[in-house]
């Protein structure tokens, strides 16, 4: 692997910094609700009027259809400006159901979507998990028929992240009633304004109601919304899985590492024995998650299951990381609402886009080749 970069490389790296610099609003986010979606929408409609988002997007689609590379230079880059966490209510479309309907959809959804969330004119929610189906997710029973040149759905969702103020969700169904498991579900794009759906907020641990259960009651969805084709669903989840555990997190995994030294900035000048190591540990752990991230890109051939490495260790360090935090500030951390916050929030990481048991079974199963559960 080259981790040398071109000239021109350089070069995109100072224009990155140099926009940043001038850019990054310097109040944060607010945690939910409408006021959320303006402050993600806003930011990312700026970053997309000065050319600065969908950096590895077609062209043709409103990105700049620059390499992955550079994505990940831009992300570096993003993290060291301490600009706006990539995991607000723009991640969804951005970094799984976008890329999903780059890799399956049709010409039709492409035009119609891409450029709306390129620039922050739409935000996606994910409808995958349900109440008796989160782990297993081939168990799924909210389920559509068809009439005429529509899906009718009935069912229900859960912990669908920014349902309550999302635009579309990316949806899975079980489209063909005498299927099981994986066979007979299909993706499609969901209306969240459609009339029938009844979306109520969960709040979570740390007070913050960013996901909610959403429930269909005869809802119609046009059939040309089927992304991939009819009873192709489990195909089409796969491939936003994929780019839901591989890259779209990349921002996320980049910024750990800007979170470990600011915490040693913050540690005393001379700290503790036991934290100046695990302080070092994290820092080495953050940087082999670096590692990781750029070898993702280069991995030949890549599997959809390179992914759970990345994601389990991930979500793993970002827990050690905000524990540390909370264990440096002490007592001042219970008055300062960011890393209270954060150090609450970090408890999903293992839960989110699979849990830290499904992803360790499947790098046993599917990259150890360890014999099947
Ligand atoms: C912050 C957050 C955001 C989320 N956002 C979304 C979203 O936007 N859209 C969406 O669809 N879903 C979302 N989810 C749901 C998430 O995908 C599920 O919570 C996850 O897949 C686990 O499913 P479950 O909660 O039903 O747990 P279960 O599957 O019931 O698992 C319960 C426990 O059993 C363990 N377990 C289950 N099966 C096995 C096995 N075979 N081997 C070993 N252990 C096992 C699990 O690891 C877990 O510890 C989100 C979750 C969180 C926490």
């Amino acid at each position: 692997m080259q981790l040398d970069f071109s000239p021109e490389d350089e070069e995109f790296r100072t224009a990155a910094r140099t926009w940043l610099a001038g850019n990054v609003p310097q109040q944060t986010s607010p945690h939910e609700g409408q006021a959320a979606r303006d402050y993600a929408t806003d930011w990312l409609a700026r970053c997309h009027r000065d050319g600065w988002a969908g950096i590895a997007w077609p062209a043709d689609y409103g990105g700049r259809g620059l390499s992955p590379e550079r994505l990940v230079i831009w992300y570096e880059e993003y993290v060291r400006a301490r600009a706006p966490s990539v995991l607000d209510c723009t991640f969804v479309a951005l970094n799984h159901a976008g890329p999903t309907l780059i890799a399956c959809g049709t010409d039709e959804q492409k035009a119609f979507h891409l450029p709306r969330i390129v620039s922050g004119r739409s935000i996606w929610c994910q409808g995958f998990s349900e109440p008796n189906s989160g782990s297993d997710l081939a168990s799924l029973s909210t389920s559509a028929v068809i009439d005429g040149d529509v899906l009718v759905v009935n069912g229900q969702k859960i912990w669908s992240s920014y349902a309550d103020i999302a635009d579309f969700q990316e949806l899975l169904i079980r489209t063909d009633s005498t299927s099981k498991r994986h066979k007979g579900l299909s993706w499609v794009i969901c209306d969240m304004k459609a009339p029938g759906i009844t979306v109520r907020p969960i709040e979570n641990m740390a007070g913050v109601c960013h996901f909610a259960e959403v429930f269909y009651d005869d809802v119609r969805i046009p059939l040309s919304n089927v992304v991939g084709d009819l009873n192709d669903g489990w195909r089409v989840a796969m491939t936003t899985l994929g780019f839901e555990r591989k890259t779209a997190a990349m921002g996320l995994q980049l910024d750990l590492s800007v979170r470990i030294e600011d915490l040693i900035a913050r540690a005393d000048a001379a700290p503790g024995s036991a934290t100046a190591e695990r302080l070092g540990l994290l820092r080495a752990q953050a940087a082999a998650l670096r590692a990781m991230t750029w070898r993702t890109l280069f991995r030949e051939p890549a599997t959809v299951f390179d992914g759970s490495l990345v994601r389990l260790r991930f979500a793993e360090l970002a827990q050690h990381i905000h524990r540390l935090a909370m264990d440096i500030l002490g007592p001042d951390a219970l008055l300062m609402s960011q890393p209270t916050h954060d150090y609450l929030e970090a408890y999903s990481e293992t839960i989110a886009g699979g849990t830290a048991e499904i992803q360790r079974n499947i790098i046993a199963e599917r990259i150890l080749g360890l014999p099947r559960e």
